[in-house]
């Protein structure tokens, strides 16, 4: 398997939110939470988590945030027209993107190297070996 070249692409589903991802991410992590599974309609979520710096957004995007479990506020940045979520992020560090990267052109980012609230995650998924885990948040 060839490494993996940045810059890479990202859209999401309509194309009307576009980003640039500049740099490798410092951390993928997997999330079995509940939020998380409804979040993207399946068992788990991937994010990214990406220095601001190294990320560009084009488009407009739409603002949901909610409190999390942390007691931090989570927010949400998604495209209003299809409904793909972007990003998510703390507003009290703005320059930590949590980036859902699974609309990225080279897929091969979003390989989980750590999987969180494993406490939630479905039964039928088996968590490879030699991964991280941890019961709650890392
Ligand atoms: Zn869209
Ligand atoms: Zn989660």
């Amino acid at each position: 398997m060839s490494e993996v070249t940045y810059p890479i692409h990202g859209a999401c589903q309509c194309g009307g939110v576009t980003y640039t991802l500049l740099a490798p991410p410092a951390m993928v992590v997997a999330c079995h939470c509940k939020e998380c599974q409804k979040l993207s309609t399946s068992a788990f979520s991937i994010t990214a988590m990406v220095d601001a710096k190294d990320v560009v957004f084009k488009g407009v995007m739409a603002d949901w945030s909610r409190p999390a479990d942390s007691g931090n506020i989570s927010a949400a940045k998604f495209c209003p027209t299809c409904g793909n979520r972007i990003y998510h992020f703390n507003p009290e560090q703005p320059d930590a993107i949590k980036l859902k990267p699974s609309n990225l052109s080279d897929t091969r980012v979003i390989q989980p190297t750590a999987h969180a609230w494993v406490s939630e995650k479905q039964d039928w998924f088996s968590i490879p070996d030699g991964v991280k885990q941890f019961a709650r948040q890392p």
